[in-house]
């Protein structure tokens, strides 16, 4: 949990920075609706939790009731041992091996990704 939280965290912090940022300063954002995100598969972020915590870190700002969307991105994987390259579906973080020869002897590349891709916001009519 604490590891969610800490991504939830991430996640609040980096939106309200963008919102106070000079790009947005002046225009009133009256709520986040939605916050679309890439998750690397790596991480092993229980998605359920992360919603969770961020539900309750986000109440009374901005973010209160917003929706959290993920893109899962799998690792993709080039073995040093047999030369297998694809995709990896990892089963926990002490088992990242070759799906092909259960080397451990990987090259990663992706699947630790964590972005925000985009916010969906809705603004105060100024009229
Ligand atoms: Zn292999």
């Amino acid at each position: 949990m604490m590891h969610e939280l800490s991504y939830a965290t991430s996640i609040l912090n980096t939106i309200l920075d963008t919102i106070n940022s000079q790009d947005l300063k002046g225009k009133n954002i009256k709520k986040i609706s939605k916050i679309n995100l890439e998750i690397g598969e790596l991480i092993f972020i229980n998605f359920e939790q992360l919603k969770f915590a961020f539900e309750v870190i986000s109440e009374s700002t901005v973010c209160e009731g917003a929706e959290l969307v993920a893109e899962f991105i799998k690792p993709h994987i080039v073995c040093k041992n047999c030369g297998y390259e694809g995709e990896l579906e990892p089963k926990d973080e002490f088992d990242v091996s070759c799906p092909k020869c259960g080397s451990l002897s990987l090259k990663i590349k992706g699947g630790k990704e964590f972005n925000i891709k985009n916010i969906i916001a809705e603004f105060d009519d100024e009229k």
